[in-house]
C-alpha cells in the first residue's frame, strides 16, 4: 500500500503538477523585513511544493564587478575593502534572521565562501586582467551568499528548506556572461538533486544566474539571469507554474521609472511578453520564457512587496480583451546601447549574409535587426564591443562602420502590423526626433525604430501619452462630482 502510495506521488512529481518555483529578485531580497516578505510568500504557498530561487542582494552584483575591476587595476585594497562591506551586510543580515548554532553554521559557510572571493581578487590583481571567465567566477559570488543567508532564514522560520547548489545543477556551453544551457544534462541533475527533497516535503532554495560548464567551470546566465534560470528549473520539473516576484506589480504597459502612469497588462501571451523581453524592457530577462513555452508553463510576475495584488500572468493565449486594454498596442519598451552597424559590399548575396552572420555569431555580438539592400546590409546589435574585432575579420570582404548611443524604441502588441494607422501615428509623435530606422517586426507583434539614446525616455512617454492615454475627467452633468472616462 505504501510503496504504490510513494509511486503516485513520484509520478505525480514527475508530471510536476503541484511544483511552483518562485523567483525572488535582488530588491525582493535586498534587507531583512524584504526577506521576512519572502518567508511570508513561501509559507502562503507551502502546499504547493515551493522551489525558491533567489538573485544576490540588491546592488551585490555590481559592486562585485566593481570590486574586481579596481583588482584588476591593482587597485587590490580597494577591492578588499569593497567585498569586505558585502561580507558584512550579509552577516549582519544573518545576525537578524537566524539564531544559536544555525547563525554559527551559516556565518562559517558566508566566511569560507568570502575568503575564496578574496583570493579571486589576488588572482585579479597579480593578472592585471578580468576577463569573460573570471568575471562569471566573481559576480556569481552574490547568489551563493545570498542562497545560503535565504534557505537558512526559512529554515529559522521553521520551514524545512534545503540549499541546492545551481552552478553544479545547470550546465552550460562555455560562452561566458552570456550562457546556455545544455539541456539534457541540467533536467537530469535538477530532477536528481530537487525531486527527492520534494517528495520528502522539503522546500528546495537555489541561486538564480549561476551555472557551470560540464568541466565544472563557472558561467553564468547573463546579467538579469535569475528569472533564466527559474524559467529553467521550471522547465526541468515540469512545473505547475513559475513565479517572477519584483518590485513592480507586473508587466506594465511601459518602464514605470520611465511612464508614472503605466498599467499593468494582466495577461499577456508568452509570445508578446517574449518580445518585450527581447526589446529591453528589464522586468524579464529575455531567453526566460522559452523554456515556459516550451513545456506550456504559465510564468506569473508579481510585487514582492504587495503581494496581494494578481500581477501578470503570461500564457500560451491571452486575448486582447482579458488585457483591458482597447488598443493593439500591449506595451512600449526601448533598448539602449544600440549600435547601428553598416556593412557594405560589391556583392550583398544569401553567401555574403551567412558569412556575416557566422562573424557576428562568432563573436557572440547579438544582431537585433537585419535588413539588406543593394551594396549594404544594416545590423543593430546589442554592443558595439566585438565590432572592432569583426570589422578586422570581415577586412577583404566587406567594410564595416558604426554608430553607437542608438535606443531602439519599440511597440508590442499581438498582429500590431496589420494595424495601419499604429506606425503612423507612433512616427508622428516622434517625427522632430531624427528617427533612422523603422522595423516593421518579421513577427507581426513590434514595430520598433531607432532614435538617439538621449530620446529615449521623451520618445517612451510620448507614445505611451498617445497609445496609452490619461483618463479624461468629464463633467457629471448632475453637478455633484465628477467621473472619469475609461481609456481605449
Ligand atoms: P529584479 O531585481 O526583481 O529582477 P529588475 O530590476 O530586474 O527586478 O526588473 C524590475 C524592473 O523592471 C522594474 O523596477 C521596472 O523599472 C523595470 N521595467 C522595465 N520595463 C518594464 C515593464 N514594461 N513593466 C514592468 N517593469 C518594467
Ligand atoms: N544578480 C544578477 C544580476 O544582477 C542576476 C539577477 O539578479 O537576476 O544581474
Ligand atoms: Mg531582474
Amino acid at each position: 500500500m505504501n510503496g504504490h502510495k510513494e509511486l503516485e506521488r513520484q509520478s505525480r512529481f514527475e508530471r510536476g503538477d503541484d511544483v511552483v518555483v518562485m523567483k525572488f529578485g535582488g530588491t525582493s531580497v535586498e534587507d531583512a523585513a524584504a526577506i521576512r516578505r519572502v518567508i511570508g510568500i513561501v509559507q502562503s504557498r507551502l502546499k504547493a511544493h515551493p522551489v525558491v530561487v533567489v538573485s544576490a542582494l540588491a546592488r551585490v552584483t555590481d559592486q562585485l564587478l566593481e570590486a574586481g575591476t579596481a583588482a584588476a587595476n591593482g587597485h587590490l585594497g580597494a577591492a578588499l575593502a569593497m567585498v569586505r562591506d558585502i561580507y558584512v551586510r550579509h552577516e549582519q543580515l544573518a545576525d537578524s534572521l537566524v539564531d544559536g548554532s544555525a547563525y554559527s553554521a551559516l556565518d562559517d559557510e558566508l566566511r569560507g565562501d568570502f575568503r575564496a572571493l578574496e583570493s579571486l581578487l589576488l588572482d585579479l590583481e597579480a593578472s592585471r586582467q578580468l576577463n569573460a571567465k573570471s568575471r562569471d567566477h566573481l559576480l556569481g559570488f552574490g547568489e551563493c551568499f545570498s542562497s545560503r543567508l535565504i534557505n537558512e532564514a526559512l529554515c529559522q522560520a521553521g520551514i524545512h528548506a534545503v540549499h541546492v547548489d545551481a552552478g553544479a545543477c545547470i550546465v552550460t556551453d562555455a560562452r561566458h556572461g552570456q550562457a546556455s544551457p545544455v539541456w539534457d544534462v541540467t533536467e537530469q541533475r535538477l530532477q536528481e538533486a530537487v525531486s527527492p527533497l520534494l517528495q520528502s516535503g522539503a522546500v528546495a532554495v537555489l541561486g538564480g544566474f549561476i551555472a557551470s560548464t560540464g568541466d565544472g567551470v563557472p558561467t553564468t546566465l547573463g546579467r538579469g539571469g535569475s528569472d533564466f534560470t527559474a524559467a529553467i528549473v521550471g522547465a526541468a520539473l515540469c512545473a505547475a507554474r513559475i513565479e517572477i516576484w519584483t518590485d513592480v506589480d507586473g508587466i506594465m504597459t511601459a518602464d514605470p521609472k520611465l511612464c508614472s502612469d503605466a498599467r499593468v497588462i494582466r495577461k499577456m501571451s508568452f509570445d508578446e511578453a517574449a518580445e518585450l523581453a527581447h526589446f529591453g524592457a528589464k522586468v524579464l530577462h529575455p531567453a526566460t520564457l522559452a523554456p515556459a513555452m516550451r513545456e506550456n508553463i504559465p510564468v506569473f510576475v508579481l510585487n514582492s512587496r504587495r503581494p496581494e495584488r494578481e500581477g501578470t500572468e503570461i500564457m500560451a493565449r491571452a486575448s486582447r480583451a482579458k488585457t483591458k486594454i482597447g488598443n493593439a498596442v500591449s506595451a512600449i519598451t526601448a533598448k539602449r546601447n544600440v549600435a547601428a552597424v553598416d556593412v557594405q559590399s560589391a556583392r550583398v548575396n544569401s553567401e555574403l549574409l551567412h558569412t556575416v552572420y557566422a562573424v557576428f555569431d562568432r563573436h557572440a555580438c547579438v544582431v537585433d535587426v537585419m535588413a539588406t539592400s543593394l551594396g549594404s546590409i544594416s545590423l543593430l546589435v546589442d554592443s558595439a564591443s566585438a565590432l572592432p574585432a569583426i570589422a578586422a575579420e570581415l577586412r577583404g570582404v566587406a567594410e564595416v562602420r558604426w554608430e553607437n548611443h542608438k535606443a531602439l524604441v519599440c511597440l508590442v502588441g499581438e498582429n500590431i502590423r496589420r494595424q495601419p494607422d499604429v506606425a503612423s501615428r507612433a512616427f508622428a509623435a516622434v517625427s522632430d526626433m531624427d528617427v533612422r530606422v523603422v522595423c516593421q517586426g518579421a513577427s507581426d507583434r513590434t514595430i520598433s525604430f531607432l532614435v538617439e539614446e538621449s530620446k529615449v525616455e521623451e520618445s517612451v512617454r510620448r507614445l505611451h501619452g498617445i497609445f496609452f492615454p490619461q483618463p479624461q475627467p468629464v463633467r457629471d452633468w448632475g453637478g455633484i462630482s465628477s467621473a472619469y472616462c475609461q481609456a481605449g
